[in-house]
């Protein structure tokens, strides 16, 4: 049905209304009609939004994790249209299963038969709850959430690397290492989607390991060809 402007204007007055945080009020009060075109929200570039209203071709497809703090757009910098983002608890790659993960599933076959995206990249970052989630069940015999912990399994191959080659370490060292080692074991686990592994034989697609370390302002990623190789830091800002 056809809504007249006053009912519009209702609806983000109730909406309004119901908000009591002041920042999302802010928020929904930037997006009503008139106040589009200003602050962040302004159009900079319209041929490119020409350009992206008939088509997208990004060059990536990202795995990050929900983390408010981590936002791979505003980490890499990304214009719209050149990032094709999935993200979850703790940047999880499953492997390949029809029945248990279709939503990331459809999204990788999408990005790859569809879209064609050339590079995969999996984000790890530093103080992942998701992580000293994996990390601290069920050995702190706490109560299992109703989701997250069937979740994170995901990574349980990355904690049993981690315990085994640092032993002694503390839990929160053993965090940073299997922030980065359960990237590892997604990239691992994207192989075995055959729209993936078809892409990097015929080398049509890389894929890619990231860690973003926002407590010391790094980014650092690694290849995964046939092993793990060396990687590459950049500082995000001034190192002391
Ligand atoms: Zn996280």
């Amino acid at each position: 049905m056809r809504q007249d402007a006053s009912q519009t204007k209702a609806r983000v007055a109730n909406l309004q209304d119901t908000c009591q945080d002041k920042a999302m009020h802010a928020r929904v009060k930037s997006h009503m009609p008139g106040q589009r075109d200003k602050g962040r929200a302004k159009i900079k570039n319209r041929e490119l939004y020409k350009e992206l209203a008939l088509h997208q071709s990004p060059k990536f497809m990202i795995f990050a994790c929900s983390d408010s703090r981590v936002s791979p757009d505003v980490i890499l910098n990304f214009q719209l249209g050149e990032a094709f983002l999935v993200r979850n608890i703790a940047n999880m790659v499953p492997q390949f299963n029809q029945l248990r993960h279709s939503g990331v599933g459809a999204a990788i076959e999408y990005a790859i038969t569809a879209l064609k995206v050339p590079n995969i990249l999996v984000i790890g970052h530093s103080r992942c709850g998701g992580i000293q989630r994996l990390m601290s069940h069920p050995e702190d015999n706490s109560a299992p959430f109703d989701f997250i912990d069937d979740w994170i399994k995901t990574g349980l191959p990355a904690k049993t690397k981690v315990l085994k080659e640092y032993q002694g370490f503390d839990f929160k060292e053993q965090c940073n290492f299997c922030e980065k080692e359960s990237v590892n074991n997604s990239l691992v686990n994207l192989h075995t989607y055959p729209y993936v592994e078809t892409g990097v034989r015929n080398k049509t697609l890389e894929i890619m390991g990231g860690y973003y370390d926002f407590v010391n302002g790094k980014f650092e990623f690694w290849n995964y060809k046939s092993h793990i190789t060396k990687s590459i830091t950049i500082p995000l800002f001034p190192q002391k």
